[in-house]
């Protein structure tokens, strides 16, 4: 990269861990995003009776997904184009009545939430983000952790001296998901619930109608002499939320097909739910924004669902020279590749995957090598050893043309996740290039 590059890219890397150590939870993540969006000119839905060309509009839903998009110079029922990615990240929720006492010690019970490896959640210092809602509808919210002078928590791991018989075991049976709770006070429940009335006004009771999670503490990292790298909690998948995020806030112009990002909620656990990607609500969204132009059809919802296009804008795994046993030899993601453009995902027979078609693909290789992004064509590992999912394949269904194309990681899901600063930045531009084209 030239002198220009490097500072561009640094520039945005700042740019991103900052959002990264406000965005530690999905309603976090959205505020943020939300604000910015708002900084930016854009405005919420409801304040518009009608849309025009150029206008720049969001739709947030429960506080946790939003869509906003600028609306282009072709009408939308001819398609628009999508960067979605997710705000959702692998972590420790707390269950529903989480406090309990064993031997003196006070923890709080915890439901694991994505895909974790168990143990690399021992003997970390750990935040605890959330809301609780009171059942007059007050909510109380948490972040604690992570403020100067803040506690934080952890979950204890057995010594070494004693560990002999705990060594034997497989990985996956030495630390039961049972056991990964978090060590909340030493004493009695009675006066650890005196200490939780008093700082945040609630009963054990409301713990019922919370959602805490348990976050690793601590802000994004440089990592390396070089510093090339940033280590931080939730690249996945917000470094490519993020990227398709700001590559909007910083379009200049009017676009000439309506350009528009989705960051989504519950990619993690299947896309489920509300305010993930399997609900209706990107098709009543789409809607919301036809009728504001004087679309009163149903099928007008479909036409522009089916002429859109997508990049699915999720994280892909970089190849570590560790583990070059789980690598498609030649067809690895490199680190400062850029982001990894994936025909497809799934696992050993393409299964749940949304397979991009040829065409398109040529369409994506073209506006990136237009606007000279650094990018790279990858699959996420060898045949028979895994796989993984994405958003990808529900936005399909629509019949548009989707593909995966996001930021290479090391250390993917582990609470310290790993991108290099260049692939974040070349992300970035990449979704540019495409609201760009
Ligand atoms: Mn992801
Ligand atoms: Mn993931």
């Amino acid at each position: 990269m030239d002198k220009k590059l490097i500072a561009e890219c640094e520039a945005y890397s700042k740019e991103y861990m900052d959002y990264l150590s406000v965005a530690k939870t999905e309603r976090r993540a959205y505020s943020q995003a939300v604000k910015l969006l708002e900084k930016a000119g854009f405005k919420d839905i409801s304040k518009f009776k009608t849309l025009k060309l150029g206008d720049k509009v969001y739709r947030g839903y429960h506080g946790k997904t939003v869509m906003a998009a600028i609306i282009g110079k072709k009408p939308m029922v001819e398609g628009i184009r999508v960067v979605g990615g997710h705000t959702d990240a692998p972590r420790l929720d707390f269950k529903p009545k989480p406090l309990y006492e064993k031997d003196g010690v006070v923890y709080f019970d915890t439901h694991i939430y994505g895909g974790i490896k168990k143990f690399q959640w021992l003997v970390l210092p750990l935040a605890i983000y959330g809301t609780i809602v009171k059942k007059n509808g007050v909510k109380v919210d948490v972040a604690i952790g992570d403020k100067p002078g803040d506690p934080v928590f952890m979950i204890s791991d057995l010594l070494p001296h004693l560990a002999h018989d705990l060594e034997q075991k497989k990985l996956k049976e030495f630390f039961p998901a049972e056991d990964l709770d978090v060590i909340a006070s030493v004493g009695k429940k009675e006066e650890l619930l005196k200490i939780i009335k008093k700082e945040f006004g609630v009963d054990e009771a409301d713990f019922l109608s919370a959602e805490l999670e348990v976050v690793p503490a601590g802000m994004p990292r440089e990592v390396g002499l070089d510093r090339s790298l940033i280590a931080a909690y939730g690249h996945d998948d917000r470094v490519c939320a993020y990227a398709g995020l700001s590559a909007l806030l910083k379009l200049k112009g009017t676009p000439d097909v309506t350009a528009s990002i989705v960051m989504c909620d519950k990619e993690e656990i299947g896309s489920m739910g509300a305010t993930g990607m399997q609900s209706s609500f990107f098709e009543n969204t789409v809607a919301e924004l036809l009728v504001r132009q004087g679309s009163t059809m149903d099928i007008d919802v479909r036409r522009c669902l089916e002429k859109s296009t997508m990049l699915s804008a999720d994280v892909t795994a970089a190849a570590d020279p560790h583990f070059k046993d789980v690598d498609s030899t030649g067809n690895e993601a490199k680190l400062k590749g850029g982001p990894a453009l994936s025909k497809y995902t799934g696992g050993t027979s393409k299964g749940g995957a949304s397979d991009a078609r040829a065409e398109f693909v040529a369409v994506v290789r073209k506006f990136l090598d237009d606007d000279k992004v650094t990018w790279q064509m990858a699959e996420l590992g060898k045949m028979e050893k895994g796989g993984g999912g994405t958003i990808s394949q529900y936005m399909a269904r629509f019949g548009m043309d989707v593909i995966d194309f996001g930021t290479p990681l090391l250390n993917m899901h582990a609470p310290w996740e790993l991108a290099t600063k260049e692939d974040c930045y070349w992300t970035f531009r990449a979704y540019k290039a495409y609201f760009e084209a």
